[in-house]
């Protein structure tokens, strides 16, 4: 089944330079970027995205944080793309990761894993409403989704 995942990459990925090459490798599996945008978040929308989290122990560091610079916040479309880009991702603590996935490629520290991505699909559907208006989000076709998938 076709879906869309919200996907962000934190300040420290784009200031550590790595928004492109982490976008790159979501292109190159084969998944379709369909809306990007850079921006500050402000606290509201931080704690609006982080909710589930409003009474763990790092939930004020986890806001500081990722208010702390530019994010990346990306729409990704693509067959069963939710759990394939969680797998792509890797574990929350870096130091779990596996070698090839992003955080256990690009990152060490938990509250320093560079990228966010939606964990099943009524997170996704809520991430991306907070962060996009329908507006925002481009539908197009790739040439070549039929070398990406066997009935595009
Ligand atoms: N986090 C943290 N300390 C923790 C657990 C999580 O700083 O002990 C941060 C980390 O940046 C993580 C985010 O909170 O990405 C959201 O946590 P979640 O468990 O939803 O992990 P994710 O879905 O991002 O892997």
């Amino acid at each position: 089944m076709k879906q869309r995942s919200f996907v962000m990459l934190k300040p420290d990925a784009v200031k550590r330079r790595l928004a492109g090459e982490v976008l790159t490798r979501f292109e190159k599996r084969g998944l379709k970027i369909i809306a990007t945008k850079m921006m500050i978040i402000d606290s509201d929308l931080a704690k609006k995205h982080y909710g589930e989290h409003s009474e763990k122990p790092f939930f004020k560091d986890l806001v500081n944080y990722i208010i702390s610079g530019p994010v990346l916040a990306t729409v990704i479309e693509g067959e069963e793309c939710i759990s394939l880009i969680r797998k792509m991702v890797g574990a929350t603590n870096p130091q779990e990761a596996d070698l090839g996935t992003i955080r256990g490629d690009y990152a060490i520290d938990t509250g320093r894993n560079i990228i966010h991505a939606s964990d099943s699909p009524a997170s996704a559907a809520r991430e991306i409403s907070l962060f996009f208006e329908d507006s925002e989000i481009c539908e197009y076709t790739l040439p070549d989704e039929e070398l990406i998938y066997e009935e595009p």
